[in-house]
């Protein structure tokens, strides 16, 4: 019944369907779950005649409808809206359709503000929904569909009230027991509350219900993942304490105790008969890279390989200087691979993999490419995971002939809501604490015209021997395609590097030595700035956000972010992080595109510099898809429940377990069981 097509429910046309398919709705299944986006409350309906201003809801007719441009780009809409006790005048803008919406002799039920409007008191743009037909008369709560694709709400609510016996017959999805002990509502019931709400108490109560479900299959998604890496064979790599401490003795610095921890925590891991699944979180400079280094050397001293992979070439040449400089003493080798390691010293390379006479291999997507095999390849590293999709990541496990250790690194912290549900069943590191001695960063927001202060701190620095970042969002100048996608107005300015760079050097800093970095560069150019800022033969280096993840420069303590109110406050703190890693005080310069108030982002980067509470902000501002990962995109972002909603989130851990513990199959519960897979796809970090 389920499967069955859009056209065999009654009333649904040839031209009905279309619209339906248009919107992605192919199947009643697929009906069913078109969730209403919002709500329009009409329980408290009052009379005319009782209205105050403010937000009211009132039935009537429509009369003296009318329509005029009072702009060029501006039509206004009017009507009066009478019933029994009154009368009150209602106006659109920009809504020229309601004309022909309204032109009818039936009633309508009004949702909106009443207030003073140009001296008169209006109902200003609200909803009007017709009354009859399609029992709005009934349920109070009317349910507001995603206009997806023109797909009108009133032809999804007609329909719907089709399969009312339908949803009200659908079985029960959840264990009878779980049900009952976290008083839910039935499953029927609470998709045919969502739909036809009887009023805002059971509407909440078909929330909680199908939220709860939906956080039960990521969390189970979570649970399994965790079984069956917990089932795969490994490669059992012992570890010497002495190893390890040769290591450690030949570091230019002492480990922070966090640093220790984790490495140690991995370690262990290792010496296991299952997988390492572990990730490895710390706020930018807190000093990752070393942790890894140290794991690995473990894995060569033991004879296994390792593959550490980067985002950006940038990055693995930056890995791989660091890492060579720590490993190559003890005698274990190490290798760069990247696009731009050509031809034959690439085709030697590759034996040299494939033959274990190169130990750690560092590099981009280039090391998931086919001709790379392994010898023995025991520890995986996925540096800024979240920069990966699970398939390539996934990729670079299968290189092994048993699934090999990993360590996933990310800076981006894992939230409270995220820790009990997709990475409930990692292990997780964090490194709590930076080096010592470090500084916090001083962070300012400086209005654009301004500039002049700031360049007079910035060249302070400079002459004191240190090095400084401005970063732009554009390589060329005057994209006026990007300027509008971002809804900038006219009087913004959105700086692209290579204006700036000219900028800069015929201006305010003629005498300092100033590079340039973008995307664009070839590997080698790109390769040689990079070169020339870390050896100190730059001052002022002009890039894109190219330099956003990873690099390490901890002579740089400056950093001037241009257009600052065009990024997202994540990538804004791991730029502000590209300062700040050495005892040096640092600085971050934000300068909006504009000369406004600057936005709550920038105020909230101003305030704090610890990155946990910004991942937090960020979550509330933007959503978990837009921060956790590119295949994990819109994945997280959840239809009903609120992933931060952490009541809920506790209420389902409490349960879950059962399905793991043997109490509870959950081949039995054919509908979360799909649900589960699709998230075990979409969230696996192996
Ligand atoms: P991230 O966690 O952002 O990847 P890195 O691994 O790049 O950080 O380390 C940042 C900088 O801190 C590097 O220059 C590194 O050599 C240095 N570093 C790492 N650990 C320590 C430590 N325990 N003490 C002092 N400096 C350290
Ligand atoms: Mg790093």
């Amino acid at each position: 019944m389920l499967e069955r097509s859009i056209d065999t429910i009654k009333g649904v046309g040839p031209k009905s369907a279309q619209q339906f398919r248009e919107a992605g709705i192919e199947t009643i299944e697929d009906l069913i779950n078109f969730f209403p986006r919002i709500y329009e409350d009409f329980s408290r309906v009052q009379s005319i005649r009782d209205i105050r201003p403010g937000r009211v809801s009132v039935r009537g007719r429509f009369e003296n409808i009318s329509s005029k441009r009072v702009r060029r780009n501006m039509t206004v809409v009017e009507a009066t809206l009478f019933d029994d006790t009154g009368k009150v005048q209602v106006v659109w803008f920009n809504q020229a359709y309601r004309v022909a919406q309204l032109k009818t002799e039936k009633e309508f039920l009004v949702s909106g503000e009443f207030n003073l409007q140009r001296n008169h008191y209006q109902i200003v743009s609200p909803s009007a929904e017709m009354t009859d037909g399609e029992g709005v008369n009934g349920g109070r709560i009317v349910p507001i569909y995603p206009a997806t694709r023109g797909l009108k709400s009133v032809l999804v609510r007609k329909t719907l009230n089709e399969l009312k016996p339908l949803i009200l017959s659908l079985p029960e999805t959840l264990p009878i027991d779980i049900v009952k002990e976290e008083k839910l509502m039935g499953h029927a019931d609470a998709l045919y509350q969502l739909h036809f709400p009887d009023d805002s108490v059971a509407l909440e109560r078909a929330r909680e219900r199908l939220g709860f479900e939906e956080i039960l299959s990521l969390v189970l998604a979570s649970l399994k993942n965790r079984e069956d890496n917990d089932a795969l064979a490994s490669h059992m790599i012992e570890f010497s304490a002495a190893d390890a401490r040769a290591f450690v003795k030949n570091l230019p610095f002492d480990l922070t105790n966090a640093q220790r921890l984790a490495a140690w925590e991995a370690i262990q891991n290792l010496s296991a008969d299952k997988p390492m699944n572990r990730m490895l979180q710390g706020d930018v400079g807190s000093g990752k890279t070393v942790v890894a280094g140290l794991v690995a050397y473990i894995a060569a001293r033991n004879g296994y390989q390792s593959a550490i992979m980067a985002p950006t070439e940038l990055l693995a040449r930056q890995h791989a200087e660091t890492l060579s400089r720590l490993l190559e003493p003890f005698e274990v080798s190490v290798a760069l691979l990247t696009g731009s390691v050509k031809n034959k010293s690439r085709r030697e390379l590759f034996t040299h993999i494939a033959d274990g006479s190169v130990s750690v291999v560092i590099g981009t997507h280039a090391l998931i490419e086919d001709p790379v095999k392994f010898h023995k390849l025991g520890f995986v590293v996925i540096d800024e995971q979240h920069r990966f999709g699970v398939a390539q990541r996934q990729k670079l496990l299968t290189k092994s002939d048993k699934m090999p250790h990993l360590l996933a690194m990310t800076a981006t912290p894992i939230p409270r809501s995220l820790q009990l549900t997709v990475y409930g069943e990692l292990d997780i590191s964090i490194l709590g604490e930076k080096p010592k001695n470090r500084l916090p960063i001083t962070t300012e927001i400086i209005s654009p015209n301004s500039r002049a202060q700031m360049y007079e701190k910035v060249e302070k620095e400079i002459q004191a021997g240190r090095q400084v970042y401005v970063v732009c969002p554009l390589i060329e100048a005057s994209s006026s395609k990007y300027q509008e996608s971002r809804g900038n107005t006219e009087d913004a300015e959105i700086k692209s590097v290579k204006a700036e760079y000219v900028r800069l050097q015929n201006s305010i800093f003629k005498h300092r030595r100033i590079g340039l970095l973008h995307g664009k560069l070839k590997p080698d150019e790109k390769q040689e700035v990079m070169e020339r800022f870390a050896s100190g033969d730059i001052d002022i280096l002009v890039s894109t956000t190219v330099v956003e993840v990873g690099v390490d420069v901890p002579n740089a303590t400056v950093i001037i972010i241009e257009a600052a109110d065009t990024f997202g406050l994540a990538q804004l703190h791991q730029l502000r992080g590209r300062v700040g890693r050495s005892e040096l005080q640092s600085y971050c310069y934000l300068v909006p595109s504009t000369s406004k108030a600057p936005s709550l982002r920038l105020r909230e980067l101003e305030k704090s510099n610890d990155g946990f509470y910004l991942a937090e902000r960020d979550l509330e501002l933007r959503g978990p898809g837009e921060i956790y990962g590119r295949a994990q995109h819109g994945a997280l972002d959840l239809k009903i429940a609120n992933i931060n909603d952490l009541r809920l989130l506790k209420k389902v851990r409490r349960v879950a377990p059962r399905f793991v513990e043997g109490y509870l199959d959950l081949k039995e519960y054919k509908k979360l069981a799909d649900e589960v897979e699709r998230y075990r796809r979409l969230t696996a970090l192996n």
